[in-house]
């Protein structure tokens, strides 16, 4: 299985990449989940690329281009989860592709209007020792869990203004994508103000549809 998810920041894409992955054993490999891991190291690069992420605008393509090829070599079946993110990282990934003599199986964008990602973006916290993503009141974690969750955390980029920059970014350069893989007749458009389980549950059956 090799998929991009496509979508807004809020439409779920980190929360659907989990599911997918733990379902169908496929390497979930978040471009987001990379840039944070870079700056919380505290490496040059790291600090470099700080200010894009907590602006909400894109770090430069070569940079996350760089440092998300070696997991993308590493698996045979992946979820590309906020990659690409603009025509240029979309070439790039072709040419990748190429290089391993592998294809996209599909694109699938995740569709919410913008006032419910507010909403959903403002009440995300991940939990500090699992990285697993929460929403205060939508998703919050089960009074049965077994999980030890640690403290939850607010990302940095989760601020309002923050927010708003990261839904013009997407609008602007990610949209477009959807174009993209529409003319290649990979694209998959599912309605992502459903519940968890209904998103996840389209987005495996638009792949297995998906020639
Ligand atoms: P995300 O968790 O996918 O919302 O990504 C958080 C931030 O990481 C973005 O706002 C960007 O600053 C950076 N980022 C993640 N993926 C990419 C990408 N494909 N291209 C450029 N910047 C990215």
């Amino acid at each position: 299985m090799r998929i991009v998810l496509l979508g807004p920041q809020g439409a779920g894409k980190g929360t659907q990449a989990q599911r997918i992955s733990r379902e169908k054993g496929a390497k979930h490999i978040s471009t987001g989940d990379l840039v944070r891991a870079e700056i919380k190291s505290g490496s040059e690069l790291g600090q470099s690329i700080k200010d894009y992420n907590d602006r909400g605008d894109l770090v430069p393509d070569e940079i996350i281009i760089e440092m998300m090829k070696p997991y993308l070599d590493e698996a045979d079946s992946w979820i590309l989860d906020g990659f690409p993110r603009n025509e240029s990282q979309a070439e790039a990934l072709d040419r990748m592709l190429a290089e391993i003599e592998a294809e996209l199986d599909a694109a699938v964008a995740l569709e919410a209007p913008d006032d419910l990602l507010v909403e959903r973006l403002s009440g995300r916290r991940t939990s500090e020792a699992t990285g697993n993503i929460y929403h205060v009141e939508y998703d919050p974690l089960p009074e049965d869990s077994e999980e030890d969750p640690g403290p939850f955390v607010q990302r940095e980029d989760d601020s309002e203004e923050s927010i708003r920059r990261r839904l013009e970014v997407y609008h602007e350069q990610t949209e477009p994508l959807k174009g993209y893989y529409a003319d290649r007749d990979i694209l998959a458009q599912v309605d992502a103000t459903q519940g968890i389980s209904e998103v996840t549950d389209d987005i495996l059956e638009s792949v297995e549809k998906s020639p």
